[in-house]
């Protein structure tokens, strides 16, 4: 039986895993601490850091092929793994393009692929000489070249009001981006050279908190719209020669321009609805891919939507479920909780997938949702 290692232990991994019970595949994990998602789960856990070269090293030898759930991983390690011959997914080489967004957006250039111009700067001085020089102008956006997640590493500078969020670390920045929709498709790929992808997904904005409200499928897009997103999606798995998932962001701009914002090889966040929308989930098609298995189909049952479950603000200890009752007593909406035993103020806690005939049912059960579902301590 083929013996697959995952690099991370977390949600991502929890659904992969969850995913591949129904395959029979041999599935085990690599974390610090058996207490996180995988590990309460999963019997194969081995305890150990990713960003380690020993503990990457040592994990590999007990499995065939080794992937990820977090880009943050052991490069060197992954690099001499390769040499050794253990199949690695995605490639050592596109990780390291995508860990650091300078060189992915170059990536972009390169290929000419869409994607906002750009220069590269080394710290917070460097921006303000930038900014005396002219170089840049406001409003712009500052991006850390490693390790930002969820909007932590990317400091918007609409002028000098802004200066005390600039970021004091090797940087990228671009200028403002017009945003019409923030849009964002997984493509596939296995080893074979299949190829598939998912609907374009939108993300819904609530216009006075300014915070992702759900992620909403199919986008409500123009299909050129939809079918260019999807082609360049489909494009970059290639070109980046990855097996394996690709989730590709993109802006589509008020001039109705598409461009790549930025990519993760990995299961995301913007594909949780899979889970229960589509005919094959993103976890599945994942685990398939990196197995070399026939992919699977990437069509959608109904509309779907997905709400991301944060900690309530105000709380933290031992997480509490509080209102599950009322939403399991709707129909077609899905509870996908990721087993974290301590809550704390806006941590991802879990995710909630509805489906529904039109947008109207779907907003409906969402209001619903807000209104009753929260996680306290
Ligand atoms: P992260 O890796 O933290 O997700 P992103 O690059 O996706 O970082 O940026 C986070 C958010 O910041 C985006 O979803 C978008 O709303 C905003 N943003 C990023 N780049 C730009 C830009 N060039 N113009 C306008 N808004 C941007």
């Amino acid at each position: 039986m083929i013996k697959i290692g995952i690099l991370g232990g977390g949600q991502l991994g929890r659904m992969m895993f969850q995913e591949t019970i129904g395959l029979d595949l041999d599935i085990q994990f690599l974390d610090d601490n058996r207490h996180f998602p995988v590990g309460r789960i999963a019997h194969q856990f081995t305890e150990g850091d990713f960003t380690n070269y020993d503990d990457v090293m040592a994990f590999a030898q007990k499995v065939d092929i080794l992937s990820i759930e977090i880009e943050k991983v052991n490069l060197d390690a992954l690099f001499e793994l390769e040499k050794q011959g253990k199949k690695i997914h995605p490639n050592p080489r596109a990780l390291e393009i995508i860990q650091d967004k300078a060189i992915q957006k170059q990536f972009y250039k390169d290929h000419h692929l869409p994607t906002s111009d750009f220069i590269v700067l080394k710290d917070k001085a460097d921006v303000l000489e930038a900014l005396d020089a002219g170089s840049i102008s406001y409003p712009f956006v500052q991006k850390a070249r490693k390790d930002g997640y969820d909007g932590k590493g990317v400091a918007v500078i609409r002028g000098q009001m802004d200066h005390d969020k600039l970021l004091d670390t090797p940087c990228l920045v671009e200028p403002c981006v017009d945003i019409e929709k923030e849009l964002a498709v997984i493509a596939c790929k296995n080893e074979r050279g299949d190829i598939v992808s998912y609907e374009v997904v939108e993300m819904v904005f609530d216009p006075e908190a300014n915070l992702v409200k759900y992620l909403f499928s199919p986008a409500e897009v123009k299909v050129a719209y939809a079918q260019k997103c999807r082609s360049i999606a489909e494009e970059l798995i290639q070109k980046f020669d990855i097996s394996g998932l690709l989730a590709v962001e993109f802006f589509l701009d008020t001039s109705g321009n598409i461009l790549i914002n930025e990519v993760a090889p990995r299961p995301h966040n913007s594909g949780h609805h899979t889970l229960d929308a589509a005919i094959c989930s993103q976890f599945e098609n994942h685990i398939r891919a990196i197995a070399n298995l026939p992919l699977g189909s990437t069509k959608q049952y109904k509309m779907g939507a997905m709400v991301n479950v944060l900690g309530e603000d105000g709380f933290q200890g031992y997480t509490i479920y509080i209102g599950m009752e009322d939403i399991l007593k709707m129909e077609d909406v899905h509870i996908h909780m990721y087993g974290k035993a301590i809550t704390k103020p806006k941590r991802k806690m879990g995710h909630i997938n509805i489906l529904g005939d039109n947008r109207k049912e779907i907003e409906e059960k969402i209001a619903i949702i807000d209104q009753y579902f929260k996680v306290i301590a």
